[in-house]
């Protein structure tokens, strides 16, 4: 093992830089959102069964919000653009420039060449739980989703109804495709209401049981024509195990609002790189 060098601890006190200032992003007008949310009616409503995933759609302009209805559930949540599925959320993306855990304001980016905005936070009942002394906090984007194939890995079982199995098998029955060609279109998620981080000492990623209580919410602007799908995850609150039938799991409840009367013309264009990658 290399020795340290003599100024090793200059080195480490370096002080960071963030690698992409908030500052330099447009940042949505969330005034302009709530006067269009207070004229605006509820036009559908869908339940998550526990263990389950269903899909749903939104346009652009209209809120949906995801809701904590019998008992402290996490959810994860997949969007793709309603009217092309490669176009899909980029949470890593999303990460590097909102940080690990979402805010209202923040806003969900959709993967390359289109980054852009697909949906904001509009609003978040879980606001106050900030970040706790152990550095987690709620609504991450660092996880990816419980997925049958590390279970395997981990736990040497077959279990069919992790939050990625979930969101295949509603994927394909929305849009009538095989589960495997539906599996391929789940990507890594924003995970709802899911309270997160990593440990301090050994950088692993950890969670702990969500703040969440019934009645709770968090509700998204949608920017782009959206199909959306959520898990709500066979870890429950996630304060134990995921990825088994042992945790306590309840529904989820996502609903879809429309103002009539908004005249609002949202006009979210994809990236505008011009895409020649140093090739003329
Ligand atoms: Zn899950």
């Amino acid at each position: 093992m290399k020795k340290e060098p003599e100024d090793a601890n200059k080195r480490r006190e370096v002080s960071p830089v963030i690698c992409y200032p908030s500052s330099r992003l447009k940042r949505p007008n969330l005034k302009i959102y709530r006067s269009i949310r207070e004229g605006a009616k509820k036009v559908d409503e869908i339940i998550i069964n526990p263990r389950d995933a269903k899909c749903f759609r939104v346009r652009a302009g209209q809120f949906f919000r995801i809701t904590s209805i019998e008992g402290p559930q996490v959810g994860d949540l997949n969007l793709w653009n309603l009217d092309n599925l490669s176009e899909k959320f980029y949470s890593g993306k999303t990460r590097a420039l909102h940080g690990s855990h979402m805010d209202e304001g923040d806003q969900m980016w959709s993967c390359f060449p289109y980054l852009r905005p697909m949906a904001t936070v509009f609003e978040d009942t879980l606001k106050w739980y900030g970040v706790d002394k152990f550095g987690g906090s709620v609504h991450d984007v660092i996880g990816t989703r419980c997925d049958p194939y590390t279970n395997k890995l981990l736990e040497g079982n077959n279990y069919h109804h992790c939050c990625h199995s979930n969101l295949a098998r509603a994927l394909a029955a929305e849009i009538a495709l095989p589960i495997l060609e539906a599996e391929s279109l789940i990507h890594d998620v924003l995970n709802v209401f899911m309270c997160t981080g990593f440990t301090r000492d050994t950088g692993q990623y950890f969670m702990k049981a969500s703040p969440v209580r019934p009645g709770d919410y968090i509700e998204f602007f949608a920017e782009i024509d959206l199909l959306g799908a959520l898990s709500a995850c066979p870890g429950g609150d996630c304060s134990t195990k995921h990825s088994s039938d042992s945790a306590k799991c309840y529904p989820l409840l996502v609903e879809i609002f429309l103002n009539e009367q908004s005249v609002l013309n949202i006009t979210n264009e994809v990236n505008g790189y011009n895409r020649k990658h140093g090739l003329q």
